[in-house]
């Protein structure tokens, strides 16, 4: 259920600090320690998963339905303009606490965050083939 060496765990409980924003059964979100912007918030569930791949269906379900409300909020509540939404999974996809988390950024124009990333092309066929086998997995 919790971890007791999980950071996130043990803010969930309070055993740890934090300036909390949501407290419900199954959720539980705070403002991050490093903000990116005034009001970037992380969204958590209270059952302890490291990421989306190993969370339970309706411990997903439940913490994201507070995504948008919290979204709304915190635009309100900042004068935000726009939000991104993050997940990151993995060492490689910059998961730094491994316990399930959504960064909610506030974000505004001209902010100077930056957010595009070095996109690339398909080259002729690659894009079919990856299709085919994601397509393939989704079915096995
Ligand atoms: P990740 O890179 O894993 O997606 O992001 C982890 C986030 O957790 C970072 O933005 C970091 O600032 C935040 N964080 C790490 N430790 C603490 C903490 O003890 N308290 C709070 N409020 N945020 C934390
Ligand atoms: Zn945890």
């Amino acid at each position: 259920m919790q971890k007791s060496d999980c950071i996130f765990c043990r803010i969930a409980t309070g055993a740890i600090p934090s300036l909390r924003i949501l407290d419900t059964p199954d959720s539980f979100a705070f403002l991050d320690v490093g903000p990116l912007a005034p009001g970037h918030a992380l969204l958590i569930p209270k059952q302890h998963s490291e990421s989306i791949l190993d969370v339970p269906e309706d411990v997903l379900h439940a913490v994201t339905a507070h995504l948008s409300p919290l979204a709304r909020a915190i635009m309100r509540a900042t004068g935000a303009t726009g939000m991104n939404v993050l997940q990151n999974t993995g060492e490689s996809g910059g998961q730094l606490v491994l316990h399930l988390h959504f960064h909610l950024i506030p974000r505004r124009s001209g902010d100077n965050l930056g957010f595009r990333w070095n996109a690339r092309k398909y080259s002729a066929g690659e894009g079919e083939a990856v299709q085919t086998a994601i397509l393939n997995e989704l079915r096995s």
